[in-house]
Formats: C-alpha cells, sequence, structure tokens
C-alpha cells in the first residue's frame, strides 16, 4: 500500500514524525510521496530526516497556489526554486502540488495561473509528472495543462473533488486520478461517483495528511496509515477486495513516478 501524497514534512509532526512513520510501516505501507512546498524552508529542511527513517519515501516539489501570491509578475522565480529544489533532491519524482484553487482564492487568480503555467512547462521541459491540486477551477486548470503541458505532461489530479465531468476530462489528458479520504465521508457521494468512473489502472490514493482524516478518525490529525481506510472504501466503491484496490494503486503509483 502507497500513500501517494502526505505531508510528512508539516509542522504538525515535528514531535513524532518517527512514530508516524513506525505506524504506517505497520500498516503495510510501502511507500508514500512526501509533497514539499518550495517556498516554505522548514519543509525542504525537515524532509532530510524524513527520507533517512523510511528510505522509501519519495519526493515532490511545487509552489502551492496557496503561495503563488509571493510571485506575482515574477512567476520565473517560483520555477527556479522548484528547479533548485528538484535537483538538491535524488528522491525528487514529480513537480508539484501546483495548480489553481478558487475556492480560498488565496493568490490573486491570475498570479495563480502564471505561477501554474510556468511549472507546467518546467515538468515538461525536466520530464517528470506533474501532482495537481485544483478546486472551483475546472476549466482554467485543463486549459492551461493543455497549453503549457502540450500534451507532453503526466501526472495526477489529487485529492479529486470534483464531479465526473472533471474526472473524464483527466482522463482525456492521460492523468491519474488520485483520492482521500473524502470517499469515506457521509457527503462523499459525488466523489465517489466520479471514482466509479477512473479505471483501476487510473487510480491512486493518498491521505493528504495532516488533513482529511477518514472515518473513523475524521477531525484528528490525518497520517499515511490511515490511506488502508480510503483504500477499503475505494475497493467497495470499486466492486473489488481490498487486496486487489491495494496492488492496483501501488502499481499505477509505481509506474507514474518511478518508471
Ligand atoms: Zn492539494
Ligand atoms: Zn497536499
Amino acid at each position: 500500500m502507497i500513500d501517494s501524497h502526505c505531508h510528512l514534512a508539516d509542522a504538525a509532526y515535528v514531535s513524532d514524525v518517527d512514530a508516524v512513520i513506525t505506524r504506517a510501516i505497520a500498516a503495510g505501507l510501502t511507500g508514500a510521496l512526501c509533497v514539499i512546498d518550495a517556498s516554505d524552508g522548514g519543509e525542504t529542511q525537515r524532509v532530510g530526516a524524513i527520507a533517512a527513517r523510511w528510505p522509501s519515501v519519495r519526493t515532490t516539489a511545487g509552489v502551492h497556489p496557496h503561495r503563488a501570491g509571493a510571485y506575482s509578475g515574477a512567476p520565473r522565480e517560483a520555477v527556479e526554486l522548484v528547479r533548485r529544489r528538484l535537483m538538491a533532491d535524488s528522491l525528487a519524482r514529480a513537480v508539484g502540488e501546483v495548480g489553481l484553487d478558487y475556492h480560498y482564492d488565496l493568490a490573486p487568480r491570475d498570479t495563480q495561473r502564471a505561477v501554474f503555467g510556468a511549472q507546467v512547462a518546467l515538468a515538461r521541459e525536466v520530464g517528470l509528472p506533474l501532482v495537481i491540486h485544483t478546486r472551483e477551477a475546472d476549466d482554467d486548470t485543463v486549459a492551461i495543462l493543455e497549453e503549457a503541458g502540450q500534451g507532453q505532461v503526466r501526472g495526477v489530479f489529487h485529492c479529486f473533488s470534483g464531479g465526473v465531468p472533471l474526472a473524464r476530462r483527466a482522463l482525456d489528458l492521460g492523468f491519474h486520478v488520485s483520492f482521500s479520504g473524502i470517499v469515506t465521508f457521509p457527503k462523499g457521494e459525488d466523489v465517489r461517483a466520479a471514482a466509479a468512473t477512473i479505471p483501476l489502472d487510473r487510480l491512486l490514493v493518498e491521505t493528504d495528511c495532516p488533513y482529511l482524516a477518514p472515518v473513523p478518525h475524521r477531525g484528528k490529525r490525518n497520517e499515511p496509515a490511515w490511506v488502508v481506510r480510503v483504500i477499503e472504501r475505494l475497493a467497495a466503491v470499486h466492486g473489488v477486495s481490498t487486496a486487489v484496490m491495494a496492488a492496483a494503486t501501488a502499481e499505477n503509483y509505481h509506474n507514474l513516478f518511478m518508471p
């Protein structure tokens, strides 16, 4: 089992990351993709200790749309920051998370679009997959991926919270789609309906921890061990065994991030 998107370098784990990793390994996890915000000095500093403690961890680096505002008028600066981070980290396997968030709108939308587009172009240039964060921005996300990616970039729509139409567009772009604890929530019907439309060979699972703890841990600090709850629910949605879903999502992870 793999957690394809976790924020283990987040300040939320500073005091007990060793115990969190021990529980993940005990739960049967064989790997995880640790997401680093390239503009966060604390995260870039902490990831080394995490990788030392859990050698099968791999990383991804990008400038999150929430932080894009710092690069207003200067998207190249975000790109160079991410490029340096990728070159400094032998475990880096993707560019991200990057994208657009029109739900929180923590940065002006035109700046979000510029910073996202520049990082999509970077992924194309360096030949790495993308980890996409998109919220209430379906049309612009797809348009930028088409324009800046030119059909040459693959990746994953992480923590999918859209509907069936966006899932369809993600598949058409050649992307994978990753589901989080949202699939376990009582109000997750739309997300479960979208998950049911994704073929088994394009599915990934994640915790997006420390947020979005799955049922029955909802409201607590999330952690990679609990990706098991996501796999169980996704297996039920697809009418397959937990073992089949665990194997399929692990294989997809390796194909996408470690070809
Ligand atoms: Zn995200
Ligand atoms: Zn995330």
